[in-house]
């Protein structure tokens, strides 16, 4: 897709015709959805339109340097109420399903309130908003709004270019997934000329580890466990080692991204039960099998590599239905080149 396309013109026309705007993005917001939200918001200013940015929960540590930028407000009900109120349009960022927004999905409802919707995942059904501008081939939500921005005809400027670089660089995994081609590293090479620092940048995203978080990690990787002839990788987190480290359900980014590394293996699936009866499943491919298919049958979503969907069953269930899942795609595959060990 390219500027010439019919849904990035309805996006211009939804911009041109509308003057308050509230954004916002998924739960448990992440580097691409609150560098896209606070690009888009100051794009948006300074094209004179009055912006609002509130998300169901708050930004990681990570990205206080990224949100200082633009206030990126958090759900509360009145004051929810209050910015659907005094909002004409909204605009929803790296997320094409509306329950995936949170508590501000039921608010929907009842403001009827014109939708644009800007996502790079792969969706079902094609968005929810008047406007849907989903490409799923983008490798981050920020590289669909820096070219909205582009075109547009306005300049970036400093704090934009970094608000978009952080998009880019964590949805990227720091370029290295199978999503990083040409046009991200064109963009990142622009984005480099306003003067950011790339070191810099990654430094202030990945410096908030706890070393309880490496300890829980290390316990968990401890247990791993290896089935389907060394071709899955399972990793389980229980509510006891949560509670022990003192760790929320947030702590477990990065984990399931260090087997894949395992030579043989074809995919990773980590089970985090945050609180009893809650699984979060998160998958990752490394190539050849397309977990976002097995998300999507139980209700989730996500990337043919990177995927996930919560659960309420016990952590046993949501293994044997994951699991069973992985087996019908593990058993079409042609044996790996490499033998497993
Ligand atoms: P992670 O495993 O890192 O939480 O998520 C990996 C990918 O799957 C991300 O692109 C994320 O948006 C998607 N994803 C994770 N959990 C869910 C979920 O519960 N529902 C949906 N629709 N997508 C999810
Ligand atoms: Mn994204």
């Amino acid at each position: 897709m390219g500027s010439s396309s019919p849904d990035r013109k309805a996006f211009h026309e939804f911009v041109e015709r509308h003057r308050s705007f509230l954004l916002t993005s998924h739960i448990n917001p992440d580097g691409d959805s609150l560098g896209s939200e606070v690009a888009m918001a100051l794009w948006l200013r300074s094209r004179g339109k009055e912006v609002r940015v509130l998300n169901d929960s708050p930004a990681p540590a990570a990205f206080s340097f990224v949100v200082r930028h633009f206030p990126v407000e958090v759900f509360e009900p009145e004051l929810a109420e209050r910015l659907f109120d005094g909002a004409d349009a909204l605009i929803v960022l790296d997320v094409s399903n509306r329950q995936r927004i949170g508590r501000l999905a039921p608010l929907l409802d009842r403001h009827l309130m014109p939708i644009a919707v800007v996502d790079h995942h792969v969706s079902h059904a094609r968005g929810f908003g008047q406007v849907n501008v989903i490409e799923p081939e983008a490798s981050a939500t920020g590289e669909i709004v820096y070219d909205l921005i582009r075109e547009s005809g306005t300049e970036l400027d400093p704090a934009r270019a970094e608000a978009l670089y952080v998009a880019l660089m964590t949805d990227t995994g720091s370029f290295r997934f199978s999503n990083t081609d040409s046009h991200a590293h064109r963009m990142a090479a622009d984005l480099l000329t306003y003067g950011l620092e790339p070191q810099r940048i990654h430094a202030l995203v990945h410096s908030h580890a706890s070393a309880a978080r490496w300890r829980f990690f290390g316990e968990v990787l401890s247990a791993l466990e290896l089935v389907e002839d060394g071709r899955i990788v399972v990793l389980e987190a229980s509510p006891e080692q949560f509670q022990r480290h003192g760790l929320v359900g947030a702590d477990t980014e990065g984990l399931v991204d260090l087997p894949r590394s395992i030579a043989g293996i074809e995919a990773v699936a980590l089970f985090s039960e945050v609180e009893p009866g809650k699984i979060k499943v998160s998958m990752r491919s490394t190539g050849r099998i397309a977990v976002d298919q097995i998300a999507a049958r139980l209700g989730g979503g996500g990337h043919p590599p990177a995927a996930g969907v919560s659960l309420r069953s016990t952590r046993a269930q949501a293994r044997e239905r994951v699991l069973a899942e992985l087996h019908l795609l593990v058993a079409g595959l042609a044996p790996a080149a490499e033998p497993p060990r």
